[in-house]
This record gives C-alpha cells, structure tokens and sequence, in this order.
C-alpha cells in the first residue's frame, strides 16, 4: 500500500507542490504574512468590497437580527428572509423569474448541472470550464464533449452531431464562462448564443469574473452585449468581485423549482450564515449603484496603467496572464516577486495545462497608481518569460 508520504514526494518532485500561508493582518491591497507586508496582486476582489463599510454594516444588522447560523438546510428550517432578499435582488438585477443562492460557487455548478443533466442529456464544454463546471458535468453522468477554447466550428460540429443523436427527450446544454478565470479573455457570446439557438440547446453562462468588472452596471459580459435575455442559465459567485461567499443561478421559475427539489449540494447542505447573504445582498446593490461605476472606473484606470507601464494590450478583464512555460519557471517567478513584497501567484498543471504554467495577476479598484507602478517595476526585473 502506498503511503501518503511517497505521494507527496511525488507531488513535490513535479513541482506541483502546494501549502497554506497564514495571513496575519489585511489592509485593502496590503497583507502581512509571518511579519511581513506585502502587496497583494492575488485576489479575486476586484472593486475592493471585501472590506466595504456597506457590506460589513448589512452583515452586522443580520447578525443582530438572525444570529450566526441559518441551523439548518433552506429546505429544513434555514430559508431566513436574508437568502430570500438576496434572491430576489439577484432576480431583479438578472431580469429573470427566479434565482436560487447556494453556499458556493462550486456548490452552485455541482448542484445546477447535476439537476439539470443526466444519462440521456449531453454537456458541451468549453475546453478551459472552471474545475466546479468539470465536476459537476462529470457526477450528473450525463455525455460529456469538450471543444477547445472558444472555437466556434468545433462547438457547432459537436452541437450537430449530439443533436443528431439526442433521445427525444434528451437535453443539450452548453457551457462556458463569459470571463476566463486563468487567461482573463472572453467568451464569443453572441456567436454562442446563436449557435445554441440554433440547435435548440440550454445555455450555462458562468460569470464568475464579470460580476462586478463587465457591463454598465457591473453584472456582467451578458449585460454588456444586452443578451442577458437570451440565456437560460445565468451563474456567477459573490465571492469574488461581490466580495463574500456563496454562488448564484438565475433562470425561470421552473428551472429553479427543480434545483430547489433536486439540487443535492442545495438541499443537504446547511443554508449560509445570514450575515452572508446580507452583506452579498448588499454588494450587489453596490455594484450596480453610481460607486459601483466609479469603482469600475478606477479597475479600468489601473488595468489602463498596467497596459502602458508593460506595453501590453489593455487587459479585457482584471485578470491579466503572464506565461512562463514550465512549472518551475513560474514557481521562480513567483518566488522572486514575493521576496520583492509582491504577491503574484504562480498557476500550474492542473489548474492550466502542462507547459502552461504562469503567473496570475489581478488588479483591482482597491490598488493606486503607485501600486501598479510597482508591480511593473517588479515584473521587468524578472528573467525573460517564456
Ligand atoms: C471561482 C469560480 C467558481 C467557484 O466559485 P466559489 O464561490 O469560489 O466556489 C466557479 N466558476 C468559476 C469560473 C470560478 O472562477
């Protein structure tokens, strides 16, 4: 029998070593770690409202009103009227019928594609689908095709061929993020909208790093192209740009009666702290408020620099790749900038693939000018990127 020690030599040996660092102490941008600062170029919270007065003030109020915990599944005795609110914001802003919250955004793909997809239904994925999507199209038992990233032939030709075969009631449903979450570019949506029409297939449109960055009011690449209406599968997460925790699907209302009956990482999973909702609730009223727009305005001034200090494209997103080939590359690269105070996460096999690897940098509302001025800085000094 192996031993778990052998495994992680072979793990480490790969280069594919991964620990947990402590954060002590997080001021916006700023983190220290063991007793030293750093500027934080890693997180997903791109207008900054982990840390927003508005968001904890909401969370502080329901923590008042309805305690710590929800004691139980939503199904059970946990639906408390702030997942309700929430739900109800996220339907208003979607402009959809319904809208259902889980506690996770992996927990939200798991849940919707299982329910959704089963032996006689088909999964079209794009070939760079978040690992949540992966999973829960791999667990629903359902076909599953892969076509490589945002080819629209392939897609087409994959569409042809399971509608050809499909049993009569058999479902198809494509998916794919609007906002690529390790290469930052976008999905060709309209293109995919039209094509999923076409054959008569479902759409899954996972937003997870558009809500907040993408459309006039922040909610995404779908309200950016005003195609919000024709998708039938409107995901994202509030933990990212929404600054809390917990996942989200928009659709009709039949579609999230089925969830609610057969969602399984919904309905044997304890609700979300009502402090979450509240505060998520909250965020989403700020991001499509006026400040929402400034901060926009702010990520978009940053990515702006970013893109002339480096001579690179303006970034379509706040995830900007910076590729270095190997895993050890990367890793160096990583470590290089962290000796510098800079904190660049190095992405490697599995998360990207192998000989892929590269270092992930995000920008948000929360960095000033000086700050991106000295992640280039630190950026030139590296060693020549593959
Ligand atoms: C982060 C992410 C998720 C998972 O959301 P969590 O709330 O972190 O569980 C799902 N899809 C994509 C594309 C993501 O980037």
């Amino acid at each position: 029998m192996r031993t778990p020690e052998e495994e992680l030599e072979t793990i480490r040996q790969a280069g594919l070593w991964r620990q947990l660092r402590q954060i002590e102490a997080i001021d916006g941008p700023r983190l220290t770690i063991e007793g030293r600062p750093y500027l934080n170029f890693s997180s997903n919270d791109y207008l900054g409202l982990a840390h927003h007065p508005a968001l904890a003030s909401a969370a502080k109020d329901a923590l008042d009103r309805f305690g710590t915990g929800s004691a139980a599944s939503r199904l059970i005795c946990g639906s408390l009227a702030p997942h309700h609110e929430l739900e109800e914001c996220i339907t208003s802003l979607k402009g959809t019928e319904a809208a259902l919250t889980f506690a996770t955004g992996y927990a939200t793909a798991v849940g919707t594609l299982t329910s959704l997809a089963g032996k006689n239904d088909v999964l079209i994925l794009d070939k760079l689908c978040h690992a949540s999507l992966v999973d829960g199209a791999r667990l629903s038992g359902a076909t599953l095709r892969v076509y490589p990233h945002n080819n629209l032939e392939k897609l087409e030709h994959l569409l042809q061929q399971s509608s050809d075969k499909l049993s009569p009631h058999g479902r198809i449903i494509v998916v794919t993020e609007s906002v690529f979450s390790m290469d930052g570019d976008l999905a060709p949506l309209e293109d995919i909208i039209a094509l999923k029409e076409r054959f008569g297939a479902l759409l899954l449109l996972d937003e997870a790093h558009a809500l907040g960055v993408l459309g006039p009011r922040g909610l995404g690449l779908a309200e950016e192209l005003e195609l919000q209406g024709r998708i039938d599968l409107q995901m994202g997460t509030l933990g990212k740009a929404a600054g809390t925790s917990g996942g989200y699907l928009a659709a009709n209302r039949a579609v999230i009666d089925l969830l609610i009956n057969k969602a399984r990482s919904f309905i044997y999973s304890t609700a979300p702290v009502p402090a979450q909702a509240a505060a998520a609730k909250a965020a989403l009223q700020l991001i499509a408020s006026p400040e929402g727009n400034t901060l926009r305005q702010q990520l978009r001034d940053r990515l702006q620099e970013f893109s002339t200090h480096t001579n690179c494209p303006l970034p379509r997103s706040a995830i900007v790749p910076i590729p270095c080939g190997d895993n050890d590359s990367a890793l160096a690269a990583s470590e290089s900038l962290r000796s510098a105070g800079i904190l660049v996460p190095a992405i490697r096999f599995p998360t990207v693939p192998r000989g892929q690897a590269r270092l992930r940098v995000t920008l948000s509302a929360a960095h000033d000018a000086q700050d991106i001025a000295t992640l280039c800085s630190a950026l030139a000094q590296l060693p020549d990127q593959a």
